[in-house]
């Protein structure tokens, strides 16, 4: 039986999702009321300027000023721990950028690597101690 409710750590040290306005940890109930908020500047070529992980109601309400020159996208967290969920979104972002309809600020993208860090603790299987082993002790990123 799958658990949906278990975090695995991924990383070596398991990395928290918590409510950018309130600090409630989103992993722990499995992202239930709360979402994704991906913040863009329209223009030809989209830009994310911010991505957020919120509670719904009122720290979003908090978080966003819906007056300025923006889309406020929103996501269900929940769906985003869902992992052919999250891949379809992921290659969706992935098709965009390359397509060049969208591109993130620096700040977005940290954000966004931080928070798919996160997710991947939910949506990947436990890494075995062998492999923990070999993912500490390599010093190669991004390399095919
Ligand atoms: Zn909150």
């Amino acid at each position: 039986m799958v658990q949906e409710n278990v975090i695995n750590n991924v990383f070596g040290d398991i990395v928290e999702l918590k409510c950018e306005y309130c600090g409630k940890n989103l992993l722990e109930d499995n992202g239930q009321n709360a979402h994704v908020l991906c913040i863009k500047k329209i223009n030809k070529c989209n830009e994310i300027v911010d991505v957020k992980c919120v509670c719904k109601g009122d720290c979003t309400k908090n978080l966003t000023n819906f007056s300025d020159n923006l889309s406020y996208n929103f996501v269900e967290l929940h769906y985003m721990m869902i992992p052919g969920f999250f891949f379809r979104k992921y290659f969706k972002i992935l098709r965009d950028i390359n397509d060049g309809y969208l591109k993130f600020t620096d700040k977005a993208l940290e954000k966004f690597m931080l928070i798919s860090t996160a997710l991947s603790q939910k949506i990947s299987r436990k890494t075995s101690e062998k492999e923990m082993e070999t993912l500490l002790s390599s010093k190669e990123l991004g390399t095919w």
